[in-house]
């Protein structure tokens, strides 16, 4: 017998990655400025950004930020539950849960990680969690850590949710789905799963990292554009990262849900609590953001110049009503090759292909933030149109990218 060697074996799948045109470039940013980006010391305008309503770079945010650095200091210096939880985090859970109209709400040090640790939390062994087949990755390794059965549903099919929750119609439920889909930019029939969780005596759990901030009324995200209340999706996570501008992420929920999580989600309790200095800075993106509806407004605007330059142009769009405004190319090999014909131009716009988005679904990913001027959008639009009709004039499979 022998062992296979773990870093060959690694080193075989990076060479096909190579192959399919699929290894991702890290590039490192040299300088940021509003939508402006330094790479490789060329100014690029970028459109790659989930800085949704241009508070990355906000004054009132970075002064937030120095004032509590200032009295915190910078570490927390401990997890949640043995000293690290600062007034500013207290402060910050309370506004996020009277935003989100929720009882309460836990603060978690990324995303990724309220996720497996709120799936972990609630389903074992027995369980079931049905999903949307295009929901974020670490919904999916949520479900997959939690050792529960997990059924992937086609994309925002509430009927085909259905069928998978009574195939199971004894086993504990949850059904997850992102509220705006990270990839895509549209929204989840919410109505019709809050409907069908009712009906199946299962828990609706919404992903709101892309629709907090920039959907509902004061940007209270999806779950409030639909009308939907604690009482139809009792799990709600967002992110702090995207629209906010800050880092970090939350889950808001009924207090049963929030305290017992406070005590079995374990990427909160086993880890530090984030910088106060972050929770202070975010506190103050909550409050522009609710206030300043202007810039949702702004935004809205850029995404309907963006949708109605794209038609005219004759542009792949995606049934898309956020700053999500993805450019389907399909090949990988040709997405990339848009991309690096995009950055020449001045623009940066990434290209996402498999295993983010399906095999034969590669994309331009657009992403729109109040900080756009109209006019920015306006010279995207000319270039995506020439570079797109080069692309698809220029022979398949071209390069080894
Ligand atoms: C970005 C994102 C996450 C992860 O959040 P981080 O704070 O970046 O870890 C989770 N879910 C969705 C839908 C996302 O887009």
């Amino acid at each position: 017998m022998s062992r296979p060697d773990l870093l060959e074996r690694i080193a075989a799948a990076q060479a096909d990655l190579a192959r399919d045109h699929l290894v991702r470039r890290l590039r490192t940013v040299g300088a940021a400025d509003g939508p402006w980006l330094t790479l490789d010391g060329r100014r690029l305008l970028s459109f790659a950004s989930n800085d949704y309503l241009g508070l990355a770079q906000h004054p009132a945010l970075r002064e937030a930020l120095t004032a509590a650095a200032a009295q915190w200091g910078v570490g927390a210096t401990a997890a949640h539950l043995l000293g690290g939880h600062r007034a500013p985090h207290a402060e910050l859970e309370a506004a996020l849960a009277a935003w989100t109209g929720r009882e309460k709400a836990l603060l978690f040090s990324t995303g990724y990680m309220a996720n497996l640790g709120v799936l972990d939390a609630l389903l074992g062994e027995g369980d079931l969690c049905v999903q949307d087949r295009l929901n974020h990755a670490c919904l999916i390794d949520g479900a997959r850590l939690a050792g529960c059965e997990l059924k992937r549903y086609p994309h925002a099919d509430a009927d085909g949710a259905a069928r998978q929750l009574a195939g199971t119609a004894d086993a504990a439920a949850l059904l997850a789905s992102d509220g705006v889909f990270s990839m895509d930019g549209d929204v989840a029939p919410l109505a019709a799963l809050a409907a069908l969780c009712k009906r199946e005596g299962a828990t609706l759990m919404v992903d709101d990292a892309h629709g907090l901030g920039v959907l509902g009324p004061d940007g209270a995200g999806s779950l409030a554009a639909a009308g939907l209340t604690q009482a139809d999706a009792p799990v709600l996570m967002a992110t702090l990262g995207k629209a906010l501008g800050v880092a970090g992420a939350f889950v808001a929920g009924p207090a049963v849900l929030i305290d017992a999580l406070a005590q079995f989600a374990r990427t909160h309790v086993y880890t530090t609590a984030t910088p106060p200095a972050l929770a202070a800075a975010t506190l103050r993106a909550v409050a522009i953001a609710r206030a300043e509806g202007e810039r949702r407004e702004r935004l809205m605007r850029l995404i309907a110049l963006f949708r109605d330059g794209a038609r005219a142009h004759g542009l792949a769009l995606l049934d898309s009503p956020t700053p999500i405004q993805p450019v389907l190319v399909g090949d990988s090999g040709a997405a990339l090759a848009a991309a690096a014909a995009l950055e020449a131009a001045g623009f940066y716009v990434p290209a996402i292909r498999p295993p983010t988005v399906p095999q034969g679904k590669a994309r331009l990913r657009v992403t729109l933030s109040a900080a756009h001027a109209p006019s920015d959008v306006e010279r995207l639009l000319d270039a995506l149109a020439a570079v797109l009709k080069a692309t698809s004039l220029a022979p398949a499979g071209r390069g080894s990218g």
